[in-house]
């Protein structure tokens, strides 16, 4: 007896997949494939399906008050989130905006030069410096580099804690020495970000911010 809901999903296809995605479980299978191997397949699965669902609850717990507004991150410090005031204002625990459409203003405002003095540090590090630097909004993305040397930075990138912020800037660095994502690439950033992989993991989770307050 399986505990968890799934929907399957019956193709052409010959292999087997699950995917666990925002809670819900999927079972991709071929066409012919019967209902008892289904099972059996579920059955040998169940452990690791509900493990993701686990782990998908729980962060979707942990900033569900960032979602609903009631907190705010600034450097992946969590505050108490005052909306309606009369002029904007920051403490240790609490931030007071007149409208959330100020929270951009406000971060960039007060934060954003510790993006340029990442860059220029680790840049110094790596042995690279951008062109230009330009913080930006993106939807889907917490970064961009071209080939002319230009990087892009979410400005995003402030509601998380320096290390994840600091993975990031050192991913587009590095795209100034490889800009594609080739062995040679990975080996240079974990030069520079030993835990890089630990942190991309953890990104995921906060890929939510990308999206909130538009
Ligand atoms: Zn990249």
């Amino acid at each position: 007896m399986l505990d968890f809901e799934y929907t399957v999903m019956r193709s052409s296809r010959r292999s087997l997949g699950i995917t666990v995605r925002d809670g819900r479980v999927i079972v991709r299978v071929p066409m012919r494939f019967s209902n008892e191997s289904l099972c059996r397949f579920l059955g040998e699965h169940s452990d690791w399906i509900q493990k993701k669902l686990a782990e998908q609850e729980q962060s979707r717990q942990r900033f569900a008050s960032v979602k609903e507004y009631r907190t705010v991150l600034i450097c992946g410090t969590e505050k108490k989130l005052l909306l309606g005031a009369a002029k904007n204002s920051e403490s240790t625990d609490t931030v007071c905006l007149k409208e959330i459409a100020y929270l951009r203003k406000w971060l960039e405002k007060n934060y954003s030069s510790c993006i340029e003095e990442d860059v220029y540090r680790l840049g110094k590090k790596i042995g690279v410096m951008p062109e230009d630097l330009q913080v930006r909004d993106f939807k889907a993305k917490w970064g961009s580099c071209d080939s002319r040397g230009l990087i892009k930075i979410n400005w995003r990138i402030l509601f998380l804690r320096p290390p994840l912020r600091e993975y990031i800037l050192v991913h587009e660095l590095c795209h100034l020495k490889f800009l594609n994502h080739s062995a040679d690439f990975w080996a240079e950033v974990e030069q520079f970000c030993p835990s890089y992989r630990k942190l991309r993991k953890e990104l995921k989770d906060m890929a939510f911010l990308t999206e909130l307050y538009r």
